[in-house]
């Protein structure tokens, strides 16, 4: 198969706005700038189902690294794959979160912080006008798209108030593209077959707030961080993300979309 996504201009934040606007006209799906940060636009794209979704709406979001380019890419990538669909879904989409940074190759932004640290405040702004937004709408299914640098395949967090049995799905088809990560503990945490689980009532009090835990606390029913190894092939990246986006939604919608 030939994949058609933009290599060579990962990091060009420019283009992937470009790119986004271009696909919701075609799709007939809103594209609209929701705040600013370091400079640039932060641009979030809503399908006309969102509105009349209830509780079955689909959360994706990428790029809250800058030195994680393949997430960016692939929501892009799988949004290009599926324009005929796209405005049947229920959508909240946050292309880029963190443009500086992704322009830069950083992990952090403009003012040195970790974004994904955040979610328990109302700073910085951007983050704060990203939660007034969440907190419209109830997801079934929400991913948070990153990538680790000292990942030894692909794995999973699932931020979860009961058991689901999604997350081995999710890394079977992440691991046609991308070996999955067999560490039993990775970034300090038990991990099992890629998948890392953490239980929502352990999350109260955490100190530093990721965005999927904001979110597995009252937003989302299921809710999943994909990690691929950013040193791995871009391309195999890229379509390991499309594919766990690509069946969290079949197994979440099935019968339903
Ligand atoms: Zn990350």
């Amino acid at each position: 198969m030939n994949f058609d996504f933009h290599a060579h201009r990962v990091h060009d934040y420019a283009h992937l706005v470009q790119r986004w606007r271009k696909l919701c006209r075609m799709a007939r799906i809103t594209c609209e700038v929701y705040s600013e940060a370091g400079g640039f636009d932060l641009i979030c794209v809503r399908s006309p189902r969102l509105a009349d979704a209830g509780a079955k709406a689909i959360y994706l979001s990428a790029g809250i690294h800058g030195d994680e380019a393949a997430s960016s890419e692939a929501l892009l990538f799988w949004a290009e794959l599926h324009r005929p669909i796209l405005k049947d879904l229920p959508l909240l989409l946050f292309p880029c979160l963190n443009p500086w940074g992704l322009v830069r190759n950083q992990r952090f932004d403009a003012e040195g912080r970790d974004l994904n640290r955040c979610y328990h405040l109302d700073e910085p702004p951007q983050i704060k006008r990203q939660k007034e937004i969440i907190t419209g709408y109830r997801f079934s299914l929400s991913l948070c798209l990153h990538e680790d640098y000292d990942a030894q395949g692909v794995y999973l967090y699932e931020v979860k108030q009961r058991q689901t049995a999604l997350g081995q799905e999710l890394l079977a088809a992440a691991g046609y593209h991308v070996p999955v990560d067999l560490r039993k503990t990775i970034e300090g945490r038990r991990a099992a077959q890629g998948l890392i689980a953490r239980r929502t009532k352990h999350l109260k009090g955490v100190p530093l707030m990721a965005e999927a835990m904001f979110l597995a606390l009252s937003h989302s029913d299921r809710t999943f961080t994909i990690e691929t190894p950013s040193e791995y092939d871009l391309s195999a990246r890229v379509q390991a993300h499309v594919a766990v986006i690509q069946r969290a939604i079949e197994l979440t919608y099935r019968g339903n979309a």
